[in-house]
């Protein structure tokens, strides 16, 4: 690891400023992906900005129809949270999914959108969902928010705040796991809230997608069966030692028709 200088704010008025007085700095939130990165020196920041300490950030809200969750909440405190599982249990089940203990005890949900690595589960959540990410500069919806390859449309000096996910009528993710790291070789989350269906996929290809032709035929009708016959093209997956892109494209569909089924039985 290359040196560099600690900074640990504990207000968010405080972070945006030191992002913007010290040079080369990088936002620290759980390190679990960030710190094997300067481990293997693929980045080399001249300063660290950990947010550990920011209270605001942190919490879990459910007010009317939005569950709103703080950017530095631990996938751990979201997979044990009663307000999740009364508005979204979906997303408890998510998070209780990611990696091991250690990796859920100290990775957040800021942190996961963040990186947006492309076998991320929280990614195919927020775009599954339709959440607005909020940053200290505005509200983006998800539609908007994951662009490529470990890519965002955040900009330097953007910090996320927090994700307001709207609740669902029904909602399920289903996910084929590397059964070593648990990153999803293929995740596909469903949701469907007054008829307006979407389903958004995870793992299979650079960045999370979603499949509108699985949302049109499973607002006709929302079962495993309506998109039995609908595949995603394998052109433009992922191949990798794990699996070809054929298997990933054969995947999308039947962790679709399982997310179905699953949500279907959740109510
Ligand atoms: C062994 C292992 C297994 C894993 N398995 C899974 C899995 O099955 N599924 C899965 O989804 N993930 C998995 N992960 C990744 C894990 O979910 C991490 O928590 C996640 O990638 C983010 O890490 P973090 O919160 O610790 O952020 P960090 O590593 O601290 O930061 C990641 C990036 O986001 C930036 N950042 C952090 N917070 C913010 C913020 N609030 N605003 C703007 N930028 C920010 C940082 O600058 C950095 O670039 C695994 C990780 C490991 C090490």
């Amino acid at each position: 690891m290359h040196a560099f200088s600690y900074h640990r704010p504990a207000t968010l008025k405080e972070a945006v400023s030191l992002l913007r007085k010290v040079e080369n700095a990088k936002l620290l939130a759980g390190g679990q992906s960030l710190i094997p990165v300067l481990k293997l020196r693929l980045a080399s920041p001249a300063a660290m900005i950990d947010l550990g300490a920011i209270e605001e950030m942190r919490g879990i809200k459910l007010e009317g129809e939005t569950l709103t969750i703080g950017a530095l909440t631990r996938h751990a405190e979201v997979a044990a949270s009663k307000d999740v599982a009364i508005g979204i249990p979906a997303l408890a089940r998510l998070a209780d999914g990611i990696g091991d203990r250690q990796v859920r005890n100290q990775g957040t949900l800021g942190g996961a959108l963040a990186n947006n690595d492309p076998a991320a589960d929280y990614p195919a959540a927020v775009l599954g969902l339709g959440a607005t990410v909020n940053t200290n500069k505005r509200a983006i919806g998800a539609d908007r928010f994951f662009t490529g390859l470990f890519e965002t449309v955040l900009k330097p000096g953007e910090i996320i705040t927090s994700v307001a996910f709207p609740l669902a009528n029904r909602a399920a993710y289903a996910k084929f796991r590397n059964p070593a790291s648990r990153f999803a070789i293929v995740g596909v989350f469903v949701s469907e809230a007054a008829g307006n269906v979407r389903v958004a996929v995870t793992g299979a290809a650079p960045c999370v997608f979603r499949v509108k032709a699985m949302e049109r035929k499973l607002a006709e009708k929302f079962a495993p069966d309506s998109i039995a016959r609908v595949r995603v093209p394998p052109d433009n997956l992922s191949s990798d030692i794990h699996a070809s892109a054929e298997y990933r494209a054969h995947l999308v569909t039947v962790m679709a028709q399982r997310a179905v089924e699953a949500a279907l039985a959740s109510k």
